[in-house]
């Protein structure tokens, strides 16, 4: 659509047209007019017997009657209509005055012939006439005796020259006027043009900025609808897409009667990474990670993120399990190499839950509960793997979620109790330490392992009380002891990543030697390798703070992390405790053998002391001895025991 077209359409009159129009109506009337008076003159004639000139005027009657037909007919006839009435008008005023020249009024009817000449056949014709008027009075006056006088001859010439001046006059006067207006007109109309133009050009401007702002706009609406659906921090759908798109996969399965499976996937210690290396490290490893999963399926796969470390993924095209476990691995396998990230190398594992369509679930809701179990299950076994859901996971999770509870009661009625673990010289069997290990007297199941209740505290964060609750009592044990002249020299207690992390543990710890009676050659705590060495700036100041209350450190399970040379040295630090799992393939194992010696070897040059754990016989407290460790703790001198039997045993009171 364009404006120009509504300044041109639409019918104006020109000015030709116009005049077309209104001489035609003027015509009319004027030949009917003549048409009348001539034929009442007729019938006058007629009634006189004046048959002659009654017969000029029927002739003339005639054509004047013939020209409206033609008029009828042709507007554009009235050209020569025109000039052939104001002639034969002229003749037949002629013939009247050369019959009757007695009659001198005749004479007017040249001055009006020659008006209507003017007005209807325009200048030329109108001088024509004139001229053919005066030269028909000298001629009638020369030819014939029309008993007019000169001066009355003289007089009629005047009057028909000076109505002609007159017309005329009148004509150029009406001509300049029609000029100004036209001018007047061309003039306003360019002005309203030229505004119509400005307009126009304005809102085309205004038509370009809206429609600018209609892209923005659609832009706008488009990165929202993605903010709505997409996650921001790896591109990937979220979980309110996800849902969306796994609902019609199950749609479309059901309808096919096809399987398909859902792997839920959870980095392993994430949270521990993010908390050591800041958000912005764990932003880009969560980036990375997508990457590289996203780079290890097929295309019609779906990969979404949940939010935080979890991330699911959708297999369609259904072979077999294997083909899923294979999917599994290849994820898994993706993280086995480091990642660098702002100068840090990261390990980074994952474990995986996978469920099946319609075997483990028939809607959004069970599925991804199940394989979030499944991958739960995949967690506790160790991480870094994969599980296929199982009817009995859903039982443990319950499990899970009722011992949560029943924890938070369990401290209220007092049901965890403390056992107590020696560390003895292996030479002299002499004890040189007690390590505090919680359990769980439950009043249905019995006697329960930290390995059935401790990682689902530090799950949640029962730990904290319970760390706080292990410490009360065993600082109540030990001041007991010292009240009964027992000095067990010192009892280790186990602290974990997220009470190392906690606020009060330093309070709690000052708490626990107040009650002592502030002695604090009796206290050490065992912190794991690889919370020391994930994060060295964090745990050297943490580390160092606890040593400044005169407390003992020693780092457990060591030899399983990655423990670097430099930053250990930097830990302080009193002792090593080889892990369990290298102590078992003693003395046989050529792998154990070459690591605990290479241990024991380097406690000895960083002047520290080294502790075998799960010394279990006598082969392999013989080895120990015979590389120089002597320091040993296991089933072989003592499991972990309640204090009424190390009272019986070592206290003898
Ligand atoms: P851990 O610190 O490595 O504790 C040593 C574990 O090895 C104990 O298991 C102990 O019973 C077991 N053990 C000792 N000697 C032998 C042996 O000769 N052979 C074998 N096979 N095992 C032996 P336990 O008491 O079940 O504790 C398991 C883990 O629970 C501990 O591992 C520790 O990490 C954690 N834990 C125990 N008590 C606490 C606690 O109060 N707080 C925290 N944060 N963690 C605790
Ligand atoms: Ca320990
Ligand atoms: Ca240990």
């Amino acid at each position: 659509m364009n404006l120009n077209n509504i300044l041109t359409s639409g019918h104006s009159f020109t000015e030709g047209e116009y005049a077309l129009k209104s001489k035609f109506i003027l015509l009319n009337s004027l030949i009917f007019l003549s048409i009348t008076v001539v034929f009442i003159l007729t019938i006058v004639l007629v009634y006189h017997g004046k048959i002659f000139f009654a017969m000029a005027n029927i002739f003339y009657i005639l054509s004047g009657l013939y020209s409206i037909k033609l008029l009828r007919k042709n507007k554009t006839n009235q050209k020569y209509i025109i000039v052939v009435i104001s002639l034969l008008s002229l003749l037949l005023v002629v013939i009247a005055i050369s019959k009757y020249p007695s009659e001198e009024v005749r004479f007017v009817w040249f001055p009006a012939i020659i008006i209507s000449s003017f007005f209807l056949g325009g200048k030329k014709l109108g001088y024509i006439v004139a001229f053919l008027s005066v030269l028909s009075i000298i001629m009638l006056e020369y030819l014939i005796d029309t008993g007019l006088n000169n001066y009355t001859t003289f007089l009629a010439i005047i009057i028909i020259l000076f109505s002609t001046t007159i017309i005329a006059l009148y004509e150029r006067r009406e001509f300049i006027l029609k000029e100004e207006l036209l001018s007047m007109n061309q003039y306003l109309e360019d002005k309203v043009k030229k505004e119509i133009q400005k307009r126009l050009a304005m809102y085309e401007k205004t038509h370009n900025q809206l429609q600018e702002s209609a892209v923005k706009l659609e832009e706008q609406k488009n990165a929202f609808k993605n903010l709505a659906h997409y996650d921001t921090l790896t591109g990937l759908p979220n979980r309110l897409l996800f849902y969306d798109r796994l609902e019609k996969v199950i749609e479309n399965a059901e309808k096919n009667d096809q399987k398909f499976s859902i792997l839920f996937l959870d980095l392993d210690n994430f949270k521990e990474i993010n908390d050591s290396f800041g958000h912005d490290v764990g932003d880009d490893l969560l980036k990375i990670v997508a990457e590289k999963f996203q780079n290890r399926i097929s295309k019609s796969d779906l990969l979404a993120r949940l939010g935080g470390d979890e991330f699911t993924l959708v297999v369609g095209g259904w072979r077999n399990t294997e083909h899923i476990a294979s999917i599994a691995d290849r994820l898994i396998h993706a993280l086995s190499e480091p990642i660098y990230i702002l100068g840090y190398e990261i390990y980074i594992t994952v474990s995986v839950g996978i469920s099946i369509y319609p075997d483990d679930g028939m809607d959004i809701a069970t599925l991804l509960k199940h394989s979030d179990s499944a991958m739960y299950s995949a967690k506790n076994e160790g991480r870094n793997l994969y599980h296929f859901y199982k009817q009995i996971m859903t039982d443990q999770a319950l499990e899970r979620v009722t011992l949560e509870t029943r924890m938070r009661k369990a401290l209220e009625n007092n049901e965890f109790i403390i056992y107590y673990q020696p560390i003895v010289n292996g030479v002299t069997s002499e004890l040189i330490g007690l390590e505090a290990l919680v359990r769980w007297q439950h009043p249905e199941k019995g006697l329960l392992t930290p390995d059935k209740f401790i990682h689902i505290a530090e799950r949640t964060s029962i730990i904290i009380p319970l760390g706080e609750y292990v410490m009360n009592k065993v600082a109540g044990q030990v001041k007991d002891w010292h009240e009964k002249g027992f000095n067990p020299s010192y009892i280790s207690i186990n602290l974990s990543v997220n009470q190392l992390r906690h606020k009060k543990l330093l309070s709690n710890i000052n708490n626990m030697l107040e009650k002592t009676n502030f002695r604090d050659d009796w206290l050490e705590f065992e912190i794991t390798e690889s919370y020391a060495m994930k994060n060295p700036e964090e745990s050297i100041e943490v580390l160092n703070q606890i040593k400044a209350l005169g407390v003992k450190l020693s780092i457990d399970d060591f030899g399983t992390g990655y423990s670097s040379l430099s930053h250990l040295k930097k830990l302080p630090v009193d002792k090593l405790k080889i892990d369990k799992a290298f102590i078992s393939g003693l003395p046989y194992d050529l792998d154990d053998k070459i690591l605990v010696a290479t241990i024991v070897s380097l406690a000895e040059n960083m002047n520290l002391k080294v502790v075998a754990e799960g010394v279990e016989n006598e082969e392999q407290k013989k080895y120990l001895e015979n590389i120089g460790c002597i320091y040993m703790q296991g089933y072989l001198f003592e499991k972990p025991v309640d204090y009424t039997i190390i009272n019986k045993k070592y206290c003898k009171v």
